[in-house]
C-alpha cells in the first residue's frame, strides 16, 4: 500500500461530523417546529444504538445482498475510456440494484430502523417518484402501510411511477399547494409526521432535512464508497483512484461515494449539479453557483433564492436533481475546498447518456448522465489517471425524455 492510503480513512475532522447538534460547520442543524424536536431526538438515539448493534448491521448486510443485489460491480468502461483517449474510467454500477438506483440502500436502512422503533406506518415524499417507489418497495417487504406525498404536477408528469407505487400497495397522496412539486411534498410529509410521529416513521429520501437525517442517510449510502474503495484498491495494488465523480441532487449518492474516501488525501472529488438550460435563476438547480446560504426544510445549506430570500423555482431535465437546496455536508465540503462542485447542462447530460449507451451498452439515468458528462470533459488529457464515476441509476425511467430529445432515432 502507498503511504497516502490507510485501511480506514484518517481525516478525523471529516469523519467526526456532524457535531452533537447535527452541524457541519455553519451548515446542517435542525430548524423545525418545537413539536418535531423530541421525535428527532428519539430517531437519533435509536439510530446511534442501531449503528453499533451487530444484529442491525447483519440484517442490513443480508438485505443489501439478497434483496437489493449488492455488491454492485466496479466496472472498467474500456470502450468509453479509449474513445476519450485519457483517463481510465470506472463505473460504480448502482444502476444494477433492485428498483434501479442507489435509493434502495437508504430505504432498507430506515425500514429496519422503523421496525426497531416499533412504528406501524411509514410516510415518504417524492419528486419524480424514484424515492417513492423505493420506499413503497421496502414497505411491501416489511408489511408497513405506506403513504407517499407527491405534488400534483409531479403526479401528472410521472404517472407511471404513481402506478408503480400503487401496485406495491402504497397510497399516493397528491399535494395541491405551492408549485405542486417536491418541496411542497416534503412540507406535507413533515406536517403528517408532526401529527402522527408516535406511530409513524418519516422515511426521508436524501442527505437533507433536519438532523439526524443527513448523518443517517450518508451512513446508509456509504456502502457505495466502502465497496468502491475496496474494489479499486484490490485491483490497483493499493494505489487510490485519482478522481471521484457523482451527480448531486440532495446529495446522497455523492456523499455515499465520497465519504469513505475523505481521508485519502490524494483523491480529488467533484460533485455535478444540474446546469439545466442556462444560468438564469429558474433555469437550473446549481445551488453552489447560483445560491446562497439559507434555511430550507429543516437544514441550513446553499439555497437558490431570489433577492427577497424567497425560494427560487428550479429546472433540470433530470427530476432527481431538481431541488432548490443541497445536503449540508456538501456545503461544508465545498467551503473547505475538499470537494469541487460544477454543473452540467441538460444538453451535455443527454449527449453523455447517448455516448455511454452506444459505447458500453449501458443506458444511464439522466441524473447519472450528469456525472458521466463530467468524466467526458475531464478524461481527454488525463493519461495515467483513474476516475470512478457513480452510475447512480439506470435510464429506463427516462426513455420518454430521451425520445423527445432524439427524434432522429424515432422516425
Ligand atoms: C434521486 C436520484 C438522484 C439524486 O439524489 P441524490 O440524493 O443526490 O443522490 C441521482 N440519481 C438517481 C438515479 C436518482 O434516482
Amino acid at each position: 500500500m502507498t503511504s497516502s492510503v490507510s485501511p480506514l480513512s484518517t481525516d478525523l475532522a471529516a469523519r467526526k461530523l456532524p457535531d452533537s447538534l447535527g452541524r457541519f460547520g455553519a451548515y446542517g442543524g435542525r430548524y423545525v417546529p418545537e413539536i418535531l424536536v423530541e421525535p428527532l431526538d428519539r430517531l437519533e438515539a435509536f439510530y446511534r444504538e442501531a449503528k453499533d448493534d451487530p444484529d442491525f448491521q447483519a440484517e442490513m448486510r443480508e438485505l443489501l445482498r439478497q434483496f437489493a443485489g449488492r455488491a454492485t460491480p466496479l466496472y472498467h468502461a474500456k470502450r468509453l475510456s479509449e474513445h476519450l483517449g485519457g483517463a481510465a474510467i470506472y463505473l460504480k454500477r448502482e444502476d444494477l440494484l433492485h428498483t434501479g438506483a442507489h435509493k434502495i440502500n437508504n430505504c432498507l436502512g430506515q425500514a429496519i430502523l422503523a421496525r426497531r422503533m416499533g412504528k406501524s406506518r411509514i410516510i415518504a415524499e417524492t419528486g419524480a417518484g424514484q424515492h417513492g417507489v423505493a420506499a413503497a418497495t421496502v414497505c411491501a417487504l416489511f408489511g408497513f402501510p405506506c403513504t407517499v406525498y407527491m405534488g400534483l404536477e409531479d403526479m401528472r408528469r410521472q404517472a407511471l411511477n404513481v402506478f408503480r407505487m400503487r401496485l406495491l400497495g402504497a397510497e399516493v397522496a397528491g399535494v395541491d399547494t405551492g408549485s405542486r412539486t417536491l418541496k411542497d411534498a416534503i412540507s406535507e410529509a413533515m406536517r403528517d409526521w408532526a401529527a402522527n410521529f408516535e406511530t409513524t416513521h418519516y422515511l426521508l429520501g436524501s442527505a437533507l432535512g433536519p438532523h439526524p437525517y443527513p448523518l443517517m442517510v450518508r451512513d446508509f449510502q456509504s456502502v457505495i464508497g466502502v465497496e468502491a474503495r475496496a474494489q479499486y484498491l484490490a485491483i490497483s495494488n493499493g494505489k487510490p483512484p485519482d478522481l471521484l465523480i457523482a451527480c448531486v441532487g440532495g446529495g446522497s449518492n455523492a456523499i455515499g461515494l465520497f465519504h469513505p474516501f475523505l481521508g485519502d488525501e490524494s483523491v480529488r472529488m467533484v460533485g455535478v449539479e444540474a446546469g439545466g438550460r442556462g444560468a438564469g435563476l429558474g433555469d437550473h438547480a446549481a445551488r453552489f453557483t447560483g445560491g446562497l446560504p439559507g434555511v430550507l426544510q429543516g437544514t441550513r445549506s446553499y439555497v437558490l433564492q431570489d433577492d427577497d430570500g424567497q425560494i427560487a423555482p428550479t429546472h433540470s431535465v433530470s427530476a432527481g436533481l431538481d431541488y432548490a437546496s443541497v445536503g449540508p455536508e456538501h456545503a461544508w465540503l465545498r467551503d473547505r475546498g475538499r470537494v469541487a462542485y460544477t454543473s452540467c447542462s441538460d444538453g451535455d447530460a443527454i449527449a453523455a447518456a447517448r455516448m455511454l449507451s452506444r459505447l458500453e451498452g449501458i443506458i444511464p439515468a439522466l441524473e447519472s448522465a450528469h456525472a458521466v458528462a463530467e468524466a467526458v470533459k475531464r478524461a481527454p488529457g488525463a493519461q495515467g489517471q483513474t476516475f470512478i464515476v457513480n452510475l447512480s441509476g439506470r435510464g429506463d425511467k427516462d426513455i420518454g425524455i430521451f425520445r423527445e430529445n432524439m427524434p432522429e432515432l424515432d422516425a
